[in-house]
C-alpha cells in the first residue's frame, strides 16, 4: 500500500469511523500525564505528547486480570470447578504508541510466547492488537532507545507509523495488519515525494537527537557470577526505598502474581503485576526470603534486565531506553549509569 496523508482532522474522524468494529485506545490527557483510554466522547486523543508516562502493556496484559472463577456453593454441580473468565477480545487498536513501547511488547513477547510455554492470554491480547506508532519528532532527555535496538522511528514491532508533519500525518502501512486497517479507514490521500522526503528528514534529525547513550556491547560475554557479585551493587541500590515504581512503569516488566479473591460462595483467579522490588516477590511458602535485603532486589532488576535476559534468550537487552524509569525515580537512581557500571566491570 502507498503511504498515505491525513491532515489531522481527517485522521481524527477515520477513527471515530473505525470505532463501531473496533476498541480504538488513544493518548489521552489526564491531569499532568498522558494515558492510553478508550476512545470517546469524552476521551479525546491529544497526540501532542512526548510519553504517556505508563506504557500501553496494560491493554495486552492488564495491571489486574480476572484469570478464572469458579462456584464454592456445594449444591452446585459445578462447585470448585475453574471456569476461564469472559474477556473481551474483538479487535483493538492502539494509536499513538511510541516505537519504543512497539518493541517493549516484541520484547516481552518472547516471553510470553516461545516454543516451551505459550500463555493464552497474552496471545489472544497481541493476536487482537493492531500497533498504530507515532514516531518522536522531540525524544526526551533522558531517551536512549538508539543504544538499545530501537529508535525514534523505529518500525519494530508496528503495523502502522505515523509521522507528524505538523498540520498532517505521513502514515505509512508496515504489516498485513496495518494494511488491512488503513483499508478501512476513510479519507487521506497518496503521499507524494516531497511528504516522503520530509518524513525521512524527521526521522534522521529526531535521531541526531538522542544524546543520552549507554553501552551494551560486553554485556553478553560478562561472567554472570562476577556481575553477580560485582562490587558496585551496594552504592546502586544505597537510596532505593522500594517504592516498585520503576518497574510499574517499564514497559519490559511483566512479572505477575495469581491470587484468588472469594465474596460469599464465588470466587476469582486473578492475575496482578507484581515487582521484583517488593519484598514479598520471593518470600516462599517456608518463610524463607532469598531476596530479604534491599540490596538483593535492586541487583535482581538489573541484572535481569541487563543479563539473564540477555543470556536466556540470546538477544539484547530488556531494556527499550524509554527513560521512564529515570524520569520517576523519586530518589534517581538512573539504569543509564548501571549500564555503564555492568558494561565495563
Ligand atoms: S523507582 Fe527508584 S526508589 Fe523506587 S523501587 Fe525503583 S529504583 Fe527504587
Ligand atoms: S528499564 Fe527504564 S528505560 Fe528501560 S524500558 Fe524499563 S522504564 Fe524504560
Amino acid at each position: 500500500m502507498d503511504d498515505k496523508i491525513f491532515s489531522k482532522e481527517e485522521w481524527e474522524k477515520a477513527l471515530e469511523g473505525l470505532k463501531d468494529s473496533h476498541r480504538i485506545f488513544v493518548p489521552v490527557k489526564e491531569g499532568d500525564y498522558h494515558t492510553f483510554a478508550r476512545l470517546s466522547e469524552e476521551n479525546r486523543p491529544d497526540f501532542d505528547f512526548q510519553n504517556t508516562r505508563l506504557s500501553p502493556k496494560s491493554l495486552i496484559l492488564p495491571q489486574s486480570e480476572r484469570m478464572f472463577d469458579y462456584s464454592l456453593d456445594e449444591k452446585s454441580e459445578e462447585a470448585h470447578i475453574l471456569k476461564e473468565a469472559t474477556k473481551e477480545s474483538s479487535p483493538q487498536v492502539i494509536v499513538g504508541l511510541r516505537p519504543c513501547d512497539a518493541l517493549a511488547i516484541q520484547l516481552v513477547n518472547i516471553n510470553f510466547d516461545n516454543p516451551e510455554y505459550r500463555d493464552p492470554w497474552w496471545v489472544r491480547g497481541i493476536e487482537s492488537t493492531t500497533s498504530v506508532g507515532l514516531g518522536c519528532n522531540e525524544p526526551c532527555a533522558t531517551c536512549f532507545c538508539s543504544s538499545t535496538g530501537g529508535g525514534p522511528f523505529n518500525e519494530k514491532g508496528l503495523d502502522v507509523l505515523l509521522y507528524d508533519l505538523g498540520d498532517n500525518f505521513f502514515v505509512r502501512s508496515l504489516s498485513p495488519k496495518g494494511e488491512s486497517l488503513l483499508e478501512k479507514v476513510q479519507g487521506g490521500k497518496s503521499a507524494d515525494g516531497s511528504a516522503k522526503e520530509e518524513a525521512e528528514k524527521l526521522s534522521a534529525s529526531a535521531l541526531e537527537k538522542i544524546t543520552s547513550k549507554v553501552p551494551t556491547d560486553q554485556l553478553r560475554g560478562k561472567n554472570v557470577n562476577a556481575l553477580f557479585d560485582a562490587p558496585f551493587w551496594d552504592e546502586v541500590a544505597f537510596s532505593c526505598i522500594n517504592c516498585g515504581t520503576c518497574t510499574y512503569l517499564c514497559p519490559t516488566c511483566w512479572c505477575f502474581d495469581i491470587q484468588d479473591e472469594v465474596l460469599g460462595k464465588e470466587g476469582d483467579r486473578l492475575r496482578n503485576w507484581d515487582s521484583c522490588m517488593f519484598p514479598l516477590f520471593t518470600y516462599h511458602g517456608s518463610g524463607h526470603n532469598p531476596r530479604e535485603k534491599k540490596v538483593q532486589r535492586v541487583r535482581q532488576r538489573f541484572m535481569h534486565k541487563l543479563k539473564y535476559y540477555v543470556d536466556k534468550y540470546e538477544t539484547g537487552v530488556a531494556c527499550v531506553g524509554c527513560g521512564r524509569c529515570v524520569q520517576h525515580c523519586p530518589v534517581n537512581i538512573d539504569i543509564r549509569e548501571v549500564f555503564e557500571l555492568a558494561n565495563g566491570l
